[in-house]
């Protein structure tokens, strides 16, 4: 029997022609790809503006720099989310002010944001964990009258769908991850989306140091222009290779969302019938990923969590504890970040797990993972 991991990148030949093609044209930094990947990323996104970064963290700090929040402000957040979300603000100086989390979905909601608002409220950042999308109407209907910005953390997100478009096309900002534990990946990278030129054109100055010629414009000069620096930016640059890889992974994007959505379905029928296990789903207002196929362990179920989790690696699968939650991070635990309840948080994130799902996991594999939840039912 071979370990089943919990994750595995979809990676193959075209890439690695993608890659070879990229340094023999001798340009390896951001250049021609970074445009391309950046020009179809906003198409395939229903987005217009489409600015390719480092990482989704970069992103995130950026969208709120270019958003106009800064110090003494404060920012809403889940908790129950990777740590960088609550990271960003605090990169511009602000105070992220910890939401707590519908219990279906995992994601903010209207009430639980409304509980954490503070008057002091400049932006909120609402995920769409695991691929769930956020209902985000409900969050703008909330924010818009106030004058708040609504970023989108569409890191896990990509090929997920809100109200018929796709997760992020409806906020003000959206900050996508190219890291390899999510379904579209270049290594590292990430892509700040917005519908407003103006954000946008600013995100694409200040992630180049705030030049007013990019690097590839005065390459493509002899006499190069003359440059200025506008305002102090940052190097948050994504480079050709990684572009390159993004191309072709983004092609591919409708292929493994498809496979995923099979493989969760596959996940959701048996655990319908495994009393005690509840299993994430598709929210009425759209369709998920299954960037992260999470299950939720109660009674009468006759494991914990960390026992099954224990069950599940004594057959050699390697699953993982469920999103956690960044208020009990060390980093978090003595700064001040709003009074909201997140009993939810705590519960989702004692009680669920996340179940191997990639695109290559086999009809087989995926029996052996089934055959471990219902055993420790006592089902056979
Ligand atoms: C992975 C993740 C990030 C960070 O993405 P990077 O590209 O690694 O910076 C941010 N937010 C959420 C919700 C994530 O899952």
């Amino acid at each position: 029997m071979s370990r089943i991991n919990v994750m595995q990148p979809w990676l193959g030949q075209a890439e690695i022609d993608a890659v070879a093609e990229v340094i023999s044209s001798g340009w390896v930094a951001q250049g021609p790809r970074v445009a391309q990947f950046e020009r179809e990323f906003a198409q395939s996104q229903q987005v217009a503006h489409a600015v390719a970064v480092s990482s989704c963290t970069t992103a995130l700090q950026l969208a709120l720099v270019v958003a106009g929040v800064s110090a003494g402000d404060d920012v809403v957040v889940p908790s129950f989310s990777f740590i960088a979300t609550a990271n960003a603000p605090v990169y511009v100086g602000a105070r992220p002010v910890f939401a707590d989390v519908d219990p279906l979905t995992g994601n903010l909601s209207a009430e639980t944001l409304l509980a954490a608002l503070t008057p002091a409220t400049t932006a909120v950042i609402a995920v769409d964990q695991g691929g769930v999308p956020v209902d985000l109407d409900a969050i703008r209907a909330v924010t818009d009258p106030l004058g708040i910005v609504v970023i989108e953390d569409a890191a896990c997100g990509v090929g997920s769908v809100y109200r018929g478009r796709p997760v992020g096309a409806g906020a003000d900002l959206t900050a996508w991850s190219f890291h390899p534990r999510k379904i579209l990946t270049t290594g590292e990278g990430g892509m700040l989306t917005s519908p407003h030129q103006e954000l946008a054109d600013r995100a694409r100055r200040l992630r180049e140091h705030a030049m007013s010629v990019s690097a590839a414009d005065r390459h493509a000069n002899t006499l190069a222009p003359a440059e200025e620096y506008t305002e102090v930016g940052y190097n948050f640059r994504m480079t050709d290779l990684q572009a390159a890889v993004g191309i072709v992974q983004l092609e591919r994007l409708p292929v493994v969302v498809e496979r995923r959505r099979e493989i969760a379905a596959v996940y959701s029928a048996a655990i319908a019938s495994i009393p005690g296990l509840r299993a994430v789903a598709d929210p009425e207002w759209g369709t998920s990923n299954f960037q992260s196929f999470w299950v939720e362990v109660g009674y009468p179920y006759p494991l914990d969590r960390d026992e099954l989790l224990t069950a599940l690696a004594n057959a050699d699968i390697s699953a993982r504890r469920g999103i956690m939650a960044s208020h009990r991070q060390p980093a978090y635990r003595d700064r001040s970040t709003g009074e909201a309840s997140l009993a939810v948080t705590d519960q989702l994130t004692d009680s669920t797990l996340i179940l191997p799902i990639y695109h290559e996991l086999t009809g087989d594999d995926q029996d052996r993972v089934i055959r471990v939840l219902r055993f420790g039912a006592g089902l056979s």
